[in-house]
């Protein structure tokens, strides 16, 4: 197929995942247009771009996989409250896709992966798409990165036990941390916010399936 090829495909692939996404609830237009404007196929191996925007996780590579554009679009709904942001984390950075997608909806983004090979892809995609205010890490993410906080939200892309004390401390007041918490089968979307007097509320959201944060680097 012809570069030129691809790009209508994908374009009038990207429309029908806009529409899917608002079906299913996403009303930020903020995240919708942010989800409009990242070519998702791009972050994918060639043998499965035509199927990159379908409502499915795809295989990225070392195991892992990128989320669902719903899963997407509704952590980044939930974290952003319907604002541009000054700084936000992700953890689990993967492909770089959802990392793209803040680009849109923050000032920075710093995204914490502790998979060396998936970070070279990533930045190298990211790069080709001019997206400069993403700074992707090679940590174990497990705990944040407080050097960088306090950060207006925290996106995690990968199933915690819990959400760690220290996680929640590096959240600016009113600032929503979003992450699937559990094991196995039984994990939920969990959003914690935190209420500028040092407490946090938290809510209990939908069931989701993501891979299981690990610890360690490789
Ligand atoms: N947001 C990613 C989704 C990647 S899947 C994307 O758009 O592609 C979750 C990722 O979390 C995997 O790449 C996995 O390697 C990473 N991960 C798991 N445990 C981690 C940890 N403790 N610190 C940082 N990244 C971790």
């Amino acid at each position: 197929m012809s570069v030129h090829g691809i790009g209508m495909t994908s374009q009038r692939a990207r429309t029908r995942m806009l529409e899917n996404l608002k079906a299913q609830g996403i009303a930020d237009p903020l995240v919708l247009a942010a989800m409009n404007a990242i070519p998702r196929h791009l972050f994918l191996e060639e043998s499965i771009q035509q199927r990159a925007y379908d409502d499915t996780p795809l295989p990225i590579g070392q195991g892992q996989t990128i989320s669902s554009p719903y899963i997407v679009a509704r952590s980044c709904e939930l974290a952003c409250r319907g604002q541009m942001l000054e700084r936000v984390l992700e953890i689990g950075g993967g492909c770089g896709y959802q990392a793209a997608v803040l680009s849109r909806l923050a000032k920075e983004v710093l995204s914490l992966e502790r998979i060396a090979k998936l970070i070279g892809k990533a930045r190298q995609t990211l790069r080709e798409l001019r997206i400069n205010n993403v700074v992707m890490k090679n940590v174990d993410g497990t705990f944040g990165y407080q050097a960088a906080a306090p950060f207006d939200a925290i996106v995690v892309a990968a199933a915690m036990p819990y959400v760690p004390e220290e996680l929640k401390q590096q959240l600016k007041p009113g600032g929503r941390l979003v992450a699937p918490v559990g094991a196995g089968e039984s994990q939920r979307l969990i959003m914690v916010e935190a209420d500028g007097e040092g407490g946090f509320k938290e809510q209990e959201l939908e069931a989701v399936k993501f891979v299981p944060l690990l610890s360690g680097v490789s």
